[in-house]
């Protein structure tokens, strides 16, 4: 088939020229790199345009020697309209800008200020000295030696 009219400039590159017999045509190129399926409805029509989708075979890109009948399967449907390239390059810059984002959010996150140890040394001392204390002062009520084993085994937790 000759390269549809409406075929936008971006999804030329998804066609290849070939030979059949005699003459020569284009052919679209299935498991072209970068083809990603765009809005087609069950029918088989494209979203955007109306116009018959073209088949995706993702599995034919990265074949090894053992080929399988799977490789062969149709993946998806895309169009080569306008707007399914559109589609494809308003995805691709939806997930750039999620990257940045993430990046961003990374850098600014490593500036956040950094607690000081030697603040929270005092602190922990603090809590340890006011629990050794509290414990002393438990040991002064302590009846049996199984009150001492009970308030040996809360002081495990503090
Ligand atoms: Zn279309």
């Amino acid at each position: 088939m000759p390269i549809p009219l409406y075929a936008d400039e971006r999804a030329k590159r998804f066609f290849y020229y070939g030979y059949t017999g005699k003459s020569g045509d284009y052919f679209w190129n299935t498991s072209a790199e970068g083809l990603e399926p765009t809005l087609t409805y069950p029918n088989g029509t494209c979203g955007y345009c109306g116009n018959r989708a073209l088949s995706i075979q993702a599995g034919l890109r990265h074949r090894n020697r053992l080929d399988s009948e799977r490789d062969y399967d149709v993946t998806g449907y895309t169009c080569c309209c306008k707007e399914a390239m559109d589609e494809v390059e308003h995805r691709t810059l939806v997930k750039q800008m999620k990257e940045r984002h993430e990046d961003e959010l990374a850098a600014l996150n490593a500036t956040a200020p950094a607690p000081s140890e030697a603040v929270f040394q005092k602190y922990a001392e603090g809590v340890l000295q006011n629990s050794m204390k509290s414990a002393m002062n438990s040991f002064k009520h302590i009846k049996s030696p199984g009150d001492l084993k009970k308030l040996a085994e809360r002081l495990k937790s503090v």
